[in-house]
């Protein structure tokens, strides 16, 4: 298996960026990502406020995908992720929802055993890993990896986690994948605006939908028993929108039901999701049964 390290690293999807690794579809990666702080912060006495900015959020790419040309979809299966055994959160005043209400930046070491990510000796929870930061390249456009577009990038949605198969429009010649941004447990929100940051191994296969019948403008993830779309805007309002509206024309597309139907069947069993409020754009997510698709056992895609 083909291994990728952490030592390449992107901060924006951008058109002047070289790929580090070339896969072919239906081959295994193994890709190494750093945490969100590209290892800055090695102790509590290391504080986000002391940082480089300009090395916060990496990716670890791009992959080129052989043969991946615009107009296709890039199938990305997330076989495994494990995390390392030090993750960290950091409050920073004037960030996230409690902004006003935090004075002082600190950092937290949480410790990763058995199974369990640590917030202090007696309290743990089980390690839930999943990825912030995923996207091919935008096209023409220059984004940070801190942000978020319809090619992905820090869209923090926890769907997007082992078993996960997570569908990208392909904007550029090679499709130029890169992730980053691991948590081992995030909360819907990202309240504070970190889930626990940690390194991780990811293990990926790639695949591409040549000439797809139905090309989604934005990644869609397909979970367990579940499709989910991942809308984004300035509002959460507006993520919102963005995702229902994703999912009702992947649903008119997939089944040709009417616009009515659709809109009952979001309205019975769809559910609307938050990823996170904490960024200029927000991201909010639509998880829908996969029993309304025609064919469930299959994947929604092509
Ligand atoms: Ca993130
Ligand atoms: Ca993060």
């Amino acid at each position: 298996m083909q291994k990728i390290s952490r030592s390449k690293v992107i901060f924006q999807f951008s058109p002047n960026n070289s790929p580090i690794a070339t896969v072919q579809p239906g081959e295994t990666v193994a890709v190494e990502t750093d945490d969100c702080f590209r290892s800055q912060i090695k102790s509590e006495r290391d504080l986000v406020t002391e940082i480089d900015f300009s090395q916060v959020n990496p990716a670890t790419g791009p992959i080129a995908v052989e043969g991946a040309q615009p107009g296709d979809i890039l199938v990305v299966q997330i076989n495994r992720i494990e995390v390392e055994s030090t993750g960290f959160m950091v409050a920073i005043p004037g960030e996230g929802a409690f902004a006003e209400r935090l004075k002082e930046p600190v950092t937290r070491v949480v410790p990763v055993r058995g199974g369990k990510f640590w917030l202090d000796e007696h309290l743990s929870f089980p390690v839930h890993p999943m990825i912030g930061v995923i996207g091919v390249s935008p096209g023409d456009l220059e984004v940070p990896c801190g942000e978020i577009g319809d090619h992905g990038g820090n869209m923090d949605a926890k769907v997007i986690r082992q078993g996960a198969r997570v569908y990208f429009q392909v904007r550029r010649e090679g499709a130029m994948f890169a992730l980053g941004d691991a948590h081992a447990g995030m909360g819907d929100g990202e309240a504070l605006i970190c889930g626990v940051e940690i390194p991780a191994r990811v293990e990926l296969s790639f695949d591409l939908i040549k000439q797809p019948e139905i090309l989604p403008p934005r990644p869609v993830v397909e979970i367990d028993d579940q499709v989910v779309t991942i809308g984004l805007g300035p509002t959460l309002d507006e993520a919102a929108s963005c995702a229902l509206n994703d999912m009702m024309d992947l649903i008119q597309k997939k089944t040709g039901r009417s616009l009515d139907e659709i809109s009952m069947l979001i309205s019975a069993v769809g559910d609307l999701r938050v990823c996170q409020i904490v960024d200029p754009q927000k991201t909010a997510r639509v998880e829908i049964p996969k029993a309304i698709f025609p064919d469930p056992s299959r994947p929604v895609l092509p």
